[in-house]
């Protein structure tokens, strides 16, 4: 099965062309988000054409479209539920109608969370095991789950997506989804310059001085030295281990997958997270793994073969 294929992020367009688990081709465009959904969906279709070209396929070699979005979405439908302040006009958008006009293709849209678990579950750092979490560590912070070889998803397609909206501190910072002292306000990019200025060293830190302030250069800091970005990183990896052990109590997996371009810091994260996890998880039956993304930035595109043949199953369009 041929599937187009786009994962949606706030800044980069991933897009490309999927078959049994492996890409055959991928590009990345700048999202431009700020302009809204509408101006990108050209962008989408020019690529694919570009891609199947090279590939000597056509548009009739396909099965159909995948999308990735960061974003609730009503399942039944395909509408997408809520902007995060990013392609604001995506709830008036029809996509699938769109890709029956454009392309001449069924489309199936899910969370880009949700899709990346599903790739690494079906060819990546999940592979032969159907109890999983994956956090995604990156402006934000995604999680998702598979239980007993299912998706959780829940009645309005939140079950799972909305761990980093898990309260990991009692009373604590007020977060953009109107919760309280959630993970993802107290240790994520999108939240790291309000957080630094609460630590009291941050007048003298080096992090004054670095061009941008990301997780990136909060490890390399505190690596040299610097007391307010190794207060940071510590914080942040005691935020993420606490929500670890969220996800493990909420949903009994056997690996925990970590992801996002946080973790190109993973040599410190992942032996702290394991750590963490191994001292306060209640898991009386064993241990979980907990391990590093294996697809990376191509998990949500390779996940789009799975999603496509449930979506023409549910639709009776496959045998
Ligand atoms: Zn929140």
């Amino acid at each position: 099965m041929i599937v187009l294929a786009c994962d949606l992020g706030g800044t980069r367009l991933k897009i490309g062309v999927v078959r049994d688990g492996l890409m055959l081709a991928r590009t990345v465009e700048q999202a431009n988000s700020q302009q809204g959904l509408a101006p990108q969906l050209p962008v989408l279709k020019a690529a694919w054409l570009r891609q199947l070209d090279g590939l000597n396929l056509t548009l009739t070699d396909c099965a159909g479209v995948t999308v990735a979005f960061p974003s609730l979405i009503d399942q039944p439908t395909g509408r997408i539920l809520a902007a995060y302040a990013k392609y604001a006009d995506a709830m008036a958008l029809d996509l699938r109608e769109w890709a029956r006009a454009e392309l001449g293709l069924p489309l199936a849209i899910e969370n880009d969370a949700r899709m990346a678990l599903i790739g690494e579950w079906r060819a990546g750092a999940g592979r032969n095991c159907d109890n999983l979490a994956m956090m995604t560590l990156g402006t934000g912070i995604g999680t998702s789950a598979i239980m007993e070889g299912r998706i959780v998803r829940g009645r309005h397609g939140q079950a799972g997506v909305l761990g980093g909206h898990l309260s990991v501190r009692y009373g604590g910072r007020a977060c953009s989804c109107g919760n309280l002292g959630c993970a993802e306000a107290e240790a994520s990019t999108a939240f790291l310059g309000k957080l630094a200025e609460g630590f009291s060293d941050w007048p003298r830190s080096s992090l004054r001085q670095a061009a941008t302030l990301g997780y990136a250069e909060v490890f390399a800091h505190a690596a040299a030295g610097d007391g307010c970005a190794a207060a940071l990183r510590d914080h942040s990896l005691l935020v993420w281990g606490t929500l670890a052990v969220n996800l493990i109590h909420a949903y009994d997996p056997e690996v925990l997958i970590l992801g996002g371009g946080i973790m190109a810091s993973g040599d410190v994260i992942l032996p702290s997270m394991a750590d963490y996890v191994n001292r306060h998880a209640h898991t009386p039956w064993g241990k979980v793994r907990v391990v590093a993304s294996a697809l990376g930035d191509t998990a949500a595109l390779v996940a789009g073969e799975w999603l496509l043949r449930e979506h023409l199953n549910l639709v009776g369009n496959l045998a």
